[in-house]
């Protein structure tokens, strides 16, 4: 037992101990959740993307049916030109031949570029399987990470429940009822540490009858926080 905090200290230390322990056991689930929300995004922004495709692919056949419509019109134009029974008829279907030969250039045009938007939607779909991958593999080496270190973090759990118990001897009986209040609400926030004849906690000054237990490394409540007062260096 510490001379001069009769203990107390070194039960707010394992208590802190505890509490880094408790929170290192719980950020390993809370990582796991975190990735496997992102692997769940990259599923969803795959699936958006196959669909964009597939849309993509329609409008894209689509434009390629109407070239090769055209097409036909226009063998079947020329073999009506080739059969024209009059000069005017002649430049009618001439006409006609320009228009749709114009007309289907810039349709094939459109039909190309649309098959340049598919080749880059597939690279982008590529992409994002290719993250996914990642994703999926930082999922599951958290786990084998969380796996591992559980068993260890629990054991340093049970180790510090049983030294703490160990070390609650220095807290009074008058006072011990709160105190175990204290360590349910508040957890490793149960002590206070004074400085200057303040608690550290709540900055609230200590009376002259608490510096006299303090100074003499006795257990004290603060009056404003509750918490059980000790103090390091006799001021
Ligand atoms: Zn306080």
């Amino acid at each position: 037992m510490s001379s001069a905090t009769g203990g107390l200290k070194e039960l707010h230390d394992l208590h802190l101990q505890y509490a880094d322990v408790e929170s290192q056991l719980d950020s390993g689930p809370r990582q796991i959740r975190v990735r496997e929300k992102i692997v769940a995004k990259k599923l969803a922004a795959i699936d958006a993307q196959k669909e964009n495709l597939k849309e993509l692919q329609k409008a894209a056949d689509h434009k390629n049916l109407q070239f090769k419509s055209n097409e036909q019109h226009l063998v079947d134009l020329r073999a009506k030109l080739n059969q024209a029974s009059s000069n005017k008829e002649f430049d009618i279907i001439k006409g006609q031949i320009e228009a749709d030969t114009t007309a289907n250039a810039s349709l094939e045009d459109d039909y190309l570029e649309a098959l340049e938007t598919i080749d880059a939607g597939r690279q982008q779909l590529a992409e994002l399987e290719s993250e996914l991958k990642s994703a999926q593999a930082a999922v599951e080496t958290a786990r084998q990470e969380v796996a591992t270190e559980k068993p260890k973090l629990e054991a340093r759990m049970a180790e510090l429940k049983t030294e703490i118990a160990g070390a609650e001897s220095c807290i009074p009986n008058e006072i011990r009822e709160d105190y175990r209040r204290l360590v349910a609400a508040k957890g490793s926030e149960c002590l206070a540490r004074v400085e200057n004849y303040a608690c550290t906690e709540c900055f609230v000054e200590v009376s002259p009858q608490q510096k006299v237990l303090l100074r003499s490394a006795k257990a004290t409540k603060c009056k404003s926080c509750g918490r059980v007062l000790y103090m390091e260096a006799v001021e």
